[in-house]
């Protein structure tokens, strides 16, 4: 067309000439950049890699988005997709109709999660979804219950949830927030529990857990015990920089929460199927939750579909008080789609037949022992992880209070120098975010660690260069 760009302008410059570049208002991307000329755009997958459009290959370091565990090309999943859309490609599970992929996967799941006995379990397709369904389970509970005031939510600074209106409040993050008028006025937050960043000064690992379940109970107290019905919480942090918990915190705020009556909501969104080196990270940090979301991995990411299970005392609650509500009137039209529960049922059934605990546990110790060897890096403030899930923090002097200037792009810098080697990270300001495929072999976390050597070996140039400017 006449508008065709000029390959050597800026993206930004191609923007400011009202040059639209292409056609989808894409989630978590900037306006310009969707007119550049050359996005990535992945065409095939194989095992922990994925292959761009020009055929370029590249080690997949976040597993899609946190959830393609199995890789690329499990061919079982696949064959479960297509074995079920040949049978039925839909029913629904409303009004007492469903199907039995969505039965036996129900059936699975409860069977599965045993940090402590739930009930039922509820489909939804995607992470937001199932942490919406929180809410008004919680909400419906306490109705019947015939406690209409017990109805905000506690969340975490820098926590993820979800993007739906609801998940996105829930939310720590405030580019979550801004220009959305969120977080919605029922929601409240606490603090973040990021040892590094946040200790005082000699405080250890517990007396910063307690310091922080303490804060935890004032909030309760200031709002009134009788208006909080729950609190949420991932086991470790994911999309805000991957956080595991300090020593006892679990411990700590489980005994508050239980001490007003406040159910606990467990986000093992990321966390779940292995992650941490556990089935679930409920079963890493002694978490007896009373709700658990779940997604991404559930399917291997092969198709959407994300869970809440129940636990019985919820339940029995919200069946036994039917008569009076009425029906429970939420739902999906996907809600069991019947091939994401196939491929679901499938996902799980390899997880379990190549033990998929064991091979992170055994995965994990050098791909967490290769990176943190990096710590050192003097543009490194911290990397943290467990299991198959890490962080990297850049800083300046090693102190969480020197962040570098935000127009230097360090951890841009640092992608870009791991795509320009053939690796896929998450950025996120000045955090780095891996968490690769559970089908990973020991050949290939080498690569992986070569790779980000080398990446930051280019950065800590960048940041000298810049520093001497
Ligand atoms: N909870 C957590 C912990 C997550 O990491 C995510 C997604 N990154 C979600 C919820 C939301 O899931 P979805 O994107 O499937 O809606």
């Amino acid at each position: 067309t006449s508008a065709e760009p000029k390959v050597d302008l800026t993206a930004q410059e191609l923007a400011d000439k009202g040059f639209k570049g292409h056609d989808m208002l894409a989630p978590f991307t900037a306006g310009w950049q969707t007119t550049d000329l050359h996005p990535l755009v992945i065409e095939r997958s194989e095992g922990s890699y994925v292959y761009d459009t020009n055929g370029r290959k590249y080690l997949d370091s976040l597993a899609g988005l946190w959830c393609t565990a199995l890789g690329g090309n499990e061919p079982r999943l696949v064959e479960a997709a297509h074995k079920q859309l040949s049978v039925l490609p839909f029913y629904h599970s409303f009004w007492n109709r469903t199907t039995k992929p969505s039965l036996d996967l129900a059936k699975e799941l409860l069977e599965m999660f045993t940090a402590r006995k739930m009930g039922k379990a509820f489909f939804t397709n995607s992470g937001s979804e199932a942490n919406d369904t929180q809410v008004k389970l919680v909400w419906y509970y306490n109705n019947a219950l015939g406690r209409p005031n017990k109805k905000k939510f506690i969340a975490r600074s820098k926590s993820y949830h979800g993007s739906t209106l609801i998940a996105a409040s829930l939310s720590g993050l405030p580019a979550l927030h801004q220009k959305f008028d969120l977080p919605v006025p029922f929601v409240l937050h606490t603090d973040c529990p990021h040892y590094w960043r946040f200790h005082l000064p000699g405080e250890t690992e517990e007396e910063f857990a307690t310091r922080l379940a303490d804060n935890l109970e004032k909030l309760i107290l200031k709002e009134g015990p009788e208006t909080i019905a729950a609190f949420i919480a991932e086991p470790v942090m994911g999309a805000g920089g991957v956080i595991p918990p300090p020593a006892t915190y679990f411990e700590k705020v489980q005994a508050v929460v239980k001490k007003y009556d406040i159910l606990f909501i467990a986000d093992e969104v990321i966390c779940a199927f292995g992650r941490l080196g556990t089935m679930f990270g409920c079963d890493k940090y002694g978490i007896k939750p009373d709700l658990v979301s779940i997604a991404k991995a559930l399917s291997s990411g092969y198709l959407p579909i994300g869970a809440v299970l129940v636990s019985p005392e919820i339940a029995e609650v919200i069946h036994a008080q039917s008569s009076k509500l009425g029906v429970f009137s939420h739902g999906f039209t996907y809600s069991g789609h019947p091939v994401s529960c196939a491929v679901a049922l499938e996902a799980l059934k390899i997880y379990k037949e190549r033990n998929i605990v064991e091979q992170v546990q055994k995965l994990s110790p050098r791909f967490q022992d290769g990176l943190k060897a990096f710590s050192d890096s003097p543009i490194i403030g911290e990397i943290r992880g467990t299991g198959l899930i890490i962080g990297t923090e850049f800083t300046d002097n090693k102190s969480p209070n020197d962040p570098f200037p935000p127009e230097w792009g360090v951890g841009a810098y640092f992608g870009a120098e791991c795509e320009k080697r053939g690796m896929l990270v998450r950025v996120a300001g000045d955090n780095i975010m891996m968490c690769p495929p559970f089908i990973i072999t020991p050949e290939e976390i080498e690569q992986l660690i070569s790779t980000y050597g080398e990446a930051l070996r280019a950065t800590e140039e960048r940041v000298k260069e810049l520093k001497s400017k």
